[in-house]
């Protein structure tokens, strides 16, 4: 006969656990979190209580032995909770009973805390003491603890909430920081704890033991967060919890940029409600309405026009310009469209009909912005100071993508062309001097050049996603591929 025994459970003894614990390293005087499952381990004899027993006989009467109290209780918690000489910590989703010297000062005042987990909590106490955390026949999914450094690093996912309870001193009424998730990827973090070389494995009975400093474990996490806030979430491009928790760390970053990243209505989808859910998921807020169902902006009427504007202002989403790609035969139409939805910039074509496009938007009190397509910029240029000369005002749509395919290079030498002066937008696209599409920044448009150089000078107008990067992928691939630009600078 082999050794294997399918279905047969452990038979596990107290003496045993405590065996295990202590090859595990734990001794007399040591504080342990300790998340279980009582089944993890096989049949245990006397059941839940033994396993408290050893972890208190292993400890000592100088150690102490936590356990959380909310969520799925197993056994093992009501065992802590309802022993005599347990202290609870009163707070409404993050409390904990403890047993030992140090229950008290781990437990006292939890619910004043300004947050669950961090500053002032028994899981951060526990870390300034050198305790561990224990998972006992339960994986990192149960650790709380992991959202310590989530809080300590404030990661831009956390939701006030507001909650009611009684404590000793009567009713309070208080606004927690809460994850949204519920999802994360707590799991795919015990690989980065074994190379960090601060996770102890071991077995008692069937259960797997895992056993971290709480300080080394926050401490390796908050380094992790630190180089991506994303850290503890997963990447299934399916889960919405974590594609929206990522999405509030990318609006949480370009918040602190000066300019808005923008994206081409006709790049973020075919409908109003395409295009919502996709910039909702991407972390952008604002459009630069240029097709809609697939037509050109120029060519829709009034009513479809007024209709997705007001469509997406109600799902927060802000219309930066209305935009046409080519000079459009109906301007006036198209301006009076704008005002009347209350879109306060119009972009169009550096053209022969700039003056009389200039002047009707300046009579219905518009901006108006204007973009090179077939110019070089010495061409450009001069356009757009004669305007100014005759007292027109208009933007410059700096079109990086097409001084390249003018056969430019746009920083290096369109953007030194007196063109400076009159940005008010970049098109982010790119494409290589034969004119085929490419990524951002992997082309010949300079782009990292070109923001860096806007970035500077705090430049406060829209980057535009335009929708040529449609070519090379969709409207998530284009905004990883500008963050991944900003991650480089
Ligand atoms: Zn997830």
């Amino acid at each position: 006969m082999s050794g294997v025994t399918i279905g047969m459970k452990p038979r596990v003894t107290q003496q045993g656990i405590e065996k295990g614990l202590r090859d595990l390293g734990l001794g007399e005087g040591d504080i342990v979190l300790l998340h279980s499952s009582l089944s993890s381990f096989g049949m245990v004899e006397g059941g839940a209580r033994a396993v408290v027993d050893a972890f208190l006989s292993v400890l000592g009467e100088s150690g102490t032995l936590v356990v959380p109290t909310f969520g799925a209780l197993g056994v093992v918690t009501e065992v802590v909770r309802e022993d005599p000489r347990a202290v609870l910590s009163n707070h409404p989703i993050a409390g904990v009973a403890a047993i030992g010297a140090a229950a008290e000062e781990i437990c006292k005042d939890h619910w004043r805390a300004e947050t669950a987990h961090g500053e002032g909590t028994p899981y951060l106490r526990i870390a300034e003491r050198g305790g561990y955390v224990c998972l006992a026949g339960v994986d990192q999914d149960r650790n709380t603890t992991l959202h310590t450094a989530e809080e300590l690093l404030g990661v831009p996912y956390m939701k006030d909430r507001t909650v009611t309870f009684v404590t000793e001193e009567g009713e309070v009424t208080r606004s927690v920081r809460r994850f949204p998730g519920p999802h994360r990827d707590f799991i795919g973090l015990d690989r980065l704890f074994r190379q960090r070389g601060i996770l102890r494995v071991g077995r008692i009975g069937s259960a797997v033991i895992r056993l971290m400093r709480s300080r080394e474990m926050i401490d390796v996490c908050v380094e992790a967060g630190r180089a991506d806030p994303a850290f503890a979430l997963c990447d299934n491009p399916n889960c919405t919890d974590c594609v929206g928790q990522r999405a509030d760390i990318r609006r949480d970053r370009l918040s602190r940029e000066s300019f808005t990243l923008v994206a081409s209505s006709g790049l973020a989808g075919r409908t109003v409600a395409e295009m919502v859910d996709n910039l909702k998921a991407n972390g952008l807020d604002h459009v630069e309405l240029d097709m809609l169902q697939g037509q050109p902006a120029h060519c829709l009427n009034d009513e479809q026009l007024r209709t997705a504007v007001r469509a997406l202002r109600d799902c927060g989403v802000g219309v930066s310009s209305v935009r046409s790609a080519s000079a459009p035969d109906c301007a006036t139409e198209l301006m009076d469209m704008a005002r009347d939805c209350g879109v306060a910039r119009v972009v169009l074509p550096l053209s022969e009909e700039a003056r009389t496009h200039a002047t009707l938007a300046a009579q219905r009190g518009l901006r108006l912005s204007l973009f090179n397509n077939i110019q070089g910029s010495e061409q450009a240029s001069q356009m757009l100071l004669a305007l100014r000369q005759e007292g027109l005002e208009v933007g410059f749509t700096f079109s990086a993508a097409s001084f390249a395919r003018a056969g430019e290079r746009p920083f290096l030498f369109s953007y030194k062309q007196k063109l400076r002066q009159f940005i008010d937008q970049l098109d982010l696209e790119d494409i290589c001097f034969d004119g085929t599409a490419q990524p951002l920044a992997f082309g010949n448009a300079e782009l990292k050049e070109m923001v860096s150089m806007l970035r500077c000078a705090s430049f406060d107008g829209p980057m535009v996603l335009t929708a040529g990067n449609g070519q090379v992928g969709d409207l998530g691939s284009a905004v990883e591929r500008f963050e991944a630009l900003l991650d480089t600078m």
